[in-house]
């Protein structure tokens, strides 16, 4: 152990509420706040809101209806309509596994939280929380100007790990029985034949897909194929996300605690490479759609499935 030598950071109390996490749900919780008056903070430990639509390149929304009608209403549809809208390949009253433009994602995020007046500060890390007997007196940030307290009347844990809650002393619990869910690195291809990748007679969108639901895919062969060793299962969901542009949420990692950064890192590595073992597995089985496709960008943030868990 080392102890830090004591000294006085600044404190800040100028905020009624502090969100931390600019996720999805920390940013309409934000949203939510600011809109009844509160003098609301977001802090973000990337350089975009989003989370893992955006910085997590999770390339399509989950189902938004009960399969007759929308039942996410309010901040999460006003979202989900900027966003829809920079899909033209979308038709208007789809709300199923609608795709994700995680650009214009970043920017509808940015531009709701100026329409709400929420103040934001990105590459702003949540590390540290004063409490006691589970009032929080203060939360601590790290930054580029450095540490800094903040002391607010509300404080919202949207980090997705609990970071608040847990350092403020709530109880928590992980996985009991076993392994969490496994994480993914998404990432997306470009460059792809997109006439061939819809149309393809096997291996076309319209014609079942590379989605493992397609029992004829290719898709099945790749944990078995030497060539591609950090392929472990057939996990491959895929969505247009922009022309020529296909986002992926691919494979698996397995073993990951999300709370500990060294496990986290080294699979980042793991994750890259299995990103460049699905573009070169996809344009090996399916070179109509993928022989020249690119691989633009793995995702700069983890793809967590499942964390600390608050009781
Ligand atoms: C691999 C994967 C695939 C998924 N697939 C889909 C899908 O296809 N469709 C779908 O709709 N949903 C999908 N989900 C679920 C969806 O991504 C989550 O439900 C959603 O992102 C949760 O939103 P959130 O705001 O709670 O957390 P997150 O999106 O995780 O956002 C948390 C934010 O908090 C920030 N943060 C964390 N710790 C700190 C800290 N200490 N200080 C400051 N900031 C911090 C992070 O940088 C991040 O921006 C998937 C999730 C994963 C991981």
């Amino acid at each position: 152990m080392y102890t830090l030598r004591s000294r006085s950071i600044p404190l800040n109390t100028d905020y009624d509420v502090i969100v931390v996490g600019g996720g999805p749900s920390g940013c309409t919780a934000a949203a939510a706040a600011a809109r009844t008056g509160a003098k609301t903070l977001l802090l973000e430990a990337t350089g975009s809101l989003g989370g893992m639509g955006t910085s997590g390149l999770v390339p399509a929304w989950c189902p938004f209806s009960d399969k007759e009608r929308i039942i996410y209403r309010g901040l999460a549809e006003t979202v989900f309509e900027r966003s829809k809208a920079l899909s033209p390949h979308v038709a208007p009253n789809d709300v199923d596994w609608v795709p994700i433009d995680p650009e214009g994602l970043k920017r509808i995020y940015d531009d709701l939280m100026q329409e709400y007046g929420v103040t934001v500060l990105f590459n702003t890390f949540l590390c540290d929380v004063d409490a006691e007997n589970g009032e929080v007196h203060a939360i601590v940030t790290a930054n580029k100007a450095g540490f800094t307290a903040y002391s607010a009347k509300t404080y919202i844990d949207c980090t997705g790990d609990g970071d608040l809650a847990v350092w403020a002393g709530a109880r928590y619990e992980f996985e009991e029985d076993g392994e969490p869910m496994p994480s993914t690195l998404c990432f997306i291809l470009s460059n792809v034949d997109l006439y061939a990748y819809l149309y393809h007679p096997k291996y076309g969108h319209r014609n079942g897909g590379i989605h493992p639901n397609n029992k004829k895919s290719f898709t099945h062969l790749l944990p078995n194929d030497d060539r591609f060793p950090e392929i472990l299962d057939t996990h491959l969901c895929n969505n247009i996300i922009g022309p020529n542009t296909v986002g992926f949420n691919a494979g698996h990692l397995f073993g990951l605690d999300s709370t500990d950064p060294k496990s986290v890192s080294e699979a980042m590595m793991r994750g890259r490479r299995i990103a460049k073992q699905y573009r070169d597995a996809l344009a090996a089985y399916f070179p109509e759609a993928f022989g020249n496709a690119y691989l633009v960008a793995t995702a700069p943030v983890m793809g967590v499935r499942e964390s600390r868990r608050i009781v």
